[in-house]
């Protein structure tokens, strides 16, 4: 018996080697990250994953006291951060975003273009503003921090890339109307695909991550309070998504299991694009 005993616990140890081997394949220390929208929801919950993971992490919002609101958070939990007021849809904002973190880091690894915008309008109604401001943040704001982060990392030959995409880049979700939102998401997934195979032959990987219904500041409106409960019925696992829902999936695009991963788009639904 004691001989079993000892081979057991041999196993148990083996085995706790070898998890250990697999989890330091998460741990991203040395590492900077960027993730815009990083001041509430997803955004958010992904840059205190990116941080526990060992990241420094830059904070990239539209609204600066948001930003500086999570990255004092972050720096409360000894993660060196940096707050960058940005706003996506302007090219020059998103190159200079890049400039202050290589100022302050000196380098970047991560690039997490999560900030998002929705409009709700019945399609033939949709006004020229409500289709191409949705199309400027949701859809340029993406592209044009891909083509800033990618400079650099095609330089260093080393990136990893996540786009905030969406289920309704796949399914038309309703009752609500959202042509343009539905069209930008569908378009930020084709251009992860072709961007995650134009670059990844010389060090940088794009992928994207399609949440469904989440429980934030989006989805929280009162307007929206009867179609919350539809959506978590219509939702095979019940419920809306949290935020730390999502980090699993960032966190293995981000991590060395990815390596051979990229243009790829993990949906996060419940399972509700299945039905
Ligand atoms: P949110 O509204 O809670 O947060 C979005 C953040 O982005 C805000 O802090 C806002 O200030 C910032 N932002 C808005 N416009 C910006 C701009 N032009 N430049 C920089 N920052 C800007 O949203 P969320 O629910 O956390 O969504 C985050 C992302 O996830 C979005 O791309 C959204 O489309 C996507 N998404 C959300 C859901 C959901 O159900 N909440 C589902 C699927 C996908």
């Amino acid at each position: 018996l004691k001989e079993k005993l000892t081979r057991a616990q041999e196993l148990v140890n083996t085995a706790s080697i070898r998890s250990k081997g697999v989890l330091n394949k998460f741990a991203l220390d040395g590492q900077v990250a960027v993730v815009t929208g990083g001041g509430q929801g997803i955004g958010r919950s992904i840059a205190h994953a990116l941080g526990e993971a060992g990241a420094k992490v830059a904070i990239a919002d539209l609204d600066l006291s948001r930003a500086e609101t999570v990255a004092a958070e972050l720096e409360s939990k000894g993660i060196s951060s940096l707050a960058i007021k940005v706003d996506v849809s302007k090219k020059q904002e998103c190159e200079e975003m890049v400039q202050k973190i290589l100022s302050k880091f000196g380098d970047l690894h991560i690039g997490v273009n999560n900030a998002g915008i929705v409009m709700n309008s019945d399609s033939e109604d949709t006004s020229e503003r409500e289709w191409t401001t949705t199309m400027a943040v949701n859809l340029n704001g993406a592209f044009y921090c891909c083509q800033a982060e990618a400079k650099h990392m095609l330089k260093k030959g080393y990136g990893r890339i996540i786009n905030t995409a969406s289920m309704s880049a796949i399914v038309v979700n309703h009752p609500q109307k959202q042509v343009a939102y539905n069209a930008s998401k569908a378009a930020v997934v084709q251009m992860t695909r072709t961007l995650g195979t134009e670059w990844c032959d010389r060090g940088v990987t794009v992928n994207s991550i399609s949440p469904g219904y989440t429980d934030t500041e989006l989805t929280r409106a009162e307007k929206l309070v009867t179609l919350r409960n539809m959506w978590s019925n219509d939702t095979p696992m019940k419920r809306l998504a949290d935020v730390e829902d999502l980090v699993g999936g960032v966190l293995y695009f981000t991590s060395q299991l990815a390596n051979f991963t990229t243009g790829f788009n993990l949906v996060m639904d419940g399972g509700f694009t299945c039905w």
